[in-house]
């Protein structure tokens, strides 16, 4: 029986080497310290100290990328089904250490146990699925011509650096390292300095389950050090990014001289359209999930929805009921469904948008105020009778704060719905078999979900258009970024070659 009093004390005894020894790197198979000294991490459930961590610089990244060259072509010849082995050993130490991952990350992050447990397991899922892909990665196909056998294979780009946020920061790493493991790439880690403890965990995990030596490398540090000298390194063949667009953008411009492939998942703000003729009960559950689930500190999330007018006062007083209802707390109690804001710094930006959504009209129906003196809690918040040019109707906030537009038609709601930079997911609720095909090919996003949450299905492609990314994970899409087309043509007999100068 799982309780607070029980994952407090379960936790503490997790945490206890971290405190002793500090969170430290991992290159080449070795514990290392950080060049530039350590920084500190606290939890924001109540801001106190969790453990110093090691802080990574360019001379670290150099190491790692080092060790990751030496260890790339042993690791890109190994035969796939011995690198599916060891990926499987990877999710086995995953599901036999969840509790511990999940109590560590609710515990960094801010996110509730009741979502955190099972990002764990998802985390050993994402490994399984790339493992068993492991062996047919290379697969190519078989293009003859009258004249040619044209013949194609894929080969691991080399050695690539993956820098990962800190919303859900296990889950989401695992789903950009075990592909680029299982394509035969050998990987830098940088994660988010405000998460850097389930990180940890999983590079241990990468090691215990017979990861050769540099195979795997975890660097922490802070962005603008280790992460910028990561994407500038020229031994670095490919960045796998998850954060903000403005990030992308910096990173791209700091790949360029090494002409860096890069993938990018970034920011959203996501609609949520809801049409009259709906199913309005199911709709209501899926907007509050989509928003105020993992804090909204969530890249998916339908942070703005437009609903349509002939129903909107009905839908907005059930919404405000059931969001006064949702509770709010520490992240290991088991009933709790909304933590704290990950940071200091990001409470800050999420308050912030109450005043400006204040400032431009809209009402503040819900929410919108600290919970408590320690920790950074927000009540789950709510603004009505927005507009599009609204800054709430066009920013990302990244937190538990819901923006609701109304639109008479069709047409309106598509235009509100492609009104913002950004175009990561949409969600359309409707019985309208036409309308939701018509709709939906007219929205801009990477994923649409008609009728539903976001319920992820591994080999679909995840990602998104405009601001919100280049490129796609999932399936064979993700070796698409982290290995190399080649096309060899066979000559099939004495075709005509040119004779210039004959
Ligand atoms: P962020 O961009 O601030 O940081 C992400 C990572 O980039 C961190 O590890 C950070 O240290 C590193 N970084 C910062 N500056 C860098 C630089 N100059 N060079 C190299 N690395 C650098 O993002 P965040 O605040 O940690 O995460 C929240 C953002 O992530 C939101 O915008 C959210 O929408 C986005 N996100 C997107 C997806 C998706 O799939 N599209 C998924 C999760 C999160």
């Amino acid at each position: 029986m799982s309780d607070l009093a029980t994952h407090l004390a379960t936790l503490d005894g997790h945490l206890a080497r971290f405190r002793d020894k500090g969170i430290l790197n991992l290159i080449g198979g070795h514990d290392t310290p950080g060049s530039g000294g350590m920084f500190e991490t606290h939890s924001p459930v109540d801001e106190s100290l969790i453990a110093q961590t090691a802080r990574g610089t360019a001379a670290d990244i150099d190491a790692a990328a080092k060790a990751a060259k030496a260890a790339f072509p042993a690791w890109a010849a190994m035969p796939g089904d011995k690198r599916k082995a060891i990926l499987h050993r990877i999710a086995d130490l995953i599901e036999a250490r969840a509790e511990e991952i999940a109590l560590c990350e609710c515990w960094d992050t801010g996110q509730a146990w009741r979502f955190m447990s099972k990002a764990a397991l998802r985390g050993a899922e994402n490994f399984r699925f790339f493992a068993d892909l492991a062996p047919s990665a290379r697969d190519g196909k078989s293009l003859p011509t009258t004249d040619h056998l044209n013949v194609t294979s894929r080969k691991p780009v080399g050695p690539v650096g993956v820098i990962t946020p800190w919303n859900t920061p296990f889950m989401l790493s695992t789903w950009k390292i075990a592909p680029a493991l299982a394509a035969g790439c050998t990987v830098v880690h940088k994660p988010a300095e405000f998460s850097p403890l389930t990180a940890r965990l999983l590079a241990e995990i990468c090691h215990e389950a017979g990861l050769p030596p540099g195979v795997f490398n975890l660097v922490n540090g802070l962005g603008e050090e280790a992460g910028k000298a990561l994407t500038e390194h020229p031994d670095i063949k490919a960045i796998s990014f998850v954060g903000e667009s403005r990030t992308g953008s910096m990173i791209m411009k700091q790949g360029a001289d090494t002409l860096k492939r890069v993938h990018f998942e970034l920011g959203g703000k996501n609609p949520v359209v809801v049409f009259d003729d709906a199913d309005l009960d199911r709709a209501l559950d899926a907007v509050i999930f989509m928003i105020y689930s993992l804090n909204g500190e969530r890249c998916t999330s339908s942070s703005r929805l437009l609903v349509q007018d002939t129903i909107a006062d009905e839908f907005h007083t059930k919404l405000v009921d059931r969001i006064n209802l949702i509770k709010l707390g520490h992240p290991l109690d088991p009933a709790t469904e909304i933590g704290p804001m990950i940071h200091k710094t990001h409470f800050d930006k999420v308050i912030s948008y109450i005043g400006i959504g204040k400032a431009d009209g809209a009402i503040l129906a819900a929410g919108g105020n600290r919970v408590g003196e320690k920790g950074w809690f927000v009540r789950p918040t709510l603004f009505t009778n927005a507009h599009s040019e609204m800054r709430i109707s066009q920013e990302e906030v990244f937190g538990p704060f819901l923006t609701s537009l109304t639109f008479q038609d069709e047409a309106e709601a598509l235009k509100i719905a492609n009104s913002t930079a950004y175009g990561l997911t949409g969600y359309l609720w409707t019985n309208d078999l036409t309308r939701a095909l018509r709709f939906s090919d007219a929205l801009e996003a990477g994923m649409i979900w008609v009728n539903s949450e976001n319920v992820r299905h591994l080999p679909t492609p995840f990602g998104g258009v405009k601001a919100s990314g280049i490129g796609r994970d999932g399936g064979d899409w993700s070796f698409e970024f982290y290995m190399e087309q080649k096309n060899t043509a066979f000559a099939l007999g004495h075709h005509n070659i040119q004779r210039l100068g004959a």
